[in-house]
């Protein structure tokens, strides 16, 4: 996660000059901090909707953080976006509903920086995404070979050779917290299909040599 280094920009309409200053002016209304836009602002506001906050967090490096792999099956950042504004449902409220399987990993900050990084939504929350009707590719959700019994043991195994927790890999390769992925065992559910571009990535699986 990056410190925030840069300011928004301040953009003032001013009707006496007929022209956008950098501060106010003679007879001055705040307009929205993006580019070019002339919609007229709060005075609390920096932007007047929430996709030109976005993009100019965006445009402001307020991510330097890249998603490690990108495939078709592990939607990212602009879906999450697009599909939360579609929906209607703020990140406070979504932190809430996926609190249960991903503690802190899902906090309403976490899902701000996967929206202006464009970043991979982590694998694990796609099923619940799913059930509050965000539109995942089906194929991402059916279910894999691999059980989330299995992963568990995985995920021990490498966290005992890297020498730190397993919760830490868990919450950051897959998005479930070590709750979340206990409670997903107890259930002897499968993986869906969408975790394996991360299984393979980090070396947890391997691919099959046929389709
Ligand atoms: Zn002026
Ligand atoms: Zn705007």
């Amino acid at each position: 996660m990056t410190k925030l280094v840069t300011r928004y920009p301040q953009r003032w309409f001013c009707e006496e000059c007929s022209e956008v200053h950098p501060a106010p002016h003679l007879t001055s209304k705040r307009l929205c901090g993006y580019r070019t836009c002339l919609n007229e602002i709060a005075p609390k506001q920096s932007v007047c909707c929430d996709l030109h906050g976005l993009l100019l967090a965006r445009e402001r490096g307020r991510s330097i953080q890249v998603s490690p792999y990108r495939s078709p099956l592990v939607p990212t950042g602009d879906w999450f976006f697009a599909e939360r504004q579609r929906l209607r449902k703020a990140r406070p409220e979504l932190a809430q509903i996926l609190r249960p399987i991903a503690d802190n990993a899902a906090s309403s900050n976490n899902l701000y920086y996967i929206e202006v990084g464009n970043l991979n939504v982590p694998p694990g929350w796609l099923p619940a995404l799913a059930s509050l009707g965000f539109s995942a590719n089906p194929v991402a959700l059916e279910d894999s070979t691999l059980s989330a019994g299995w992963l568990m043991q995985a995920v021990d195994e490498v966290a005992e050779r890297r020498a730190c927790h397993a919760w830490i890999l868990s919450e950051a390769w897959f998005g479930l917290s070590a709750r979340g992925l206990r409670r997903w065992a107890h259930e002897r559910r499968l993986l869906p299909q969408c975790f394996l571009p991360a299984l393979y990535f980090y070396r947890l699986a391997q691919p099959e040599l046929q389709q």
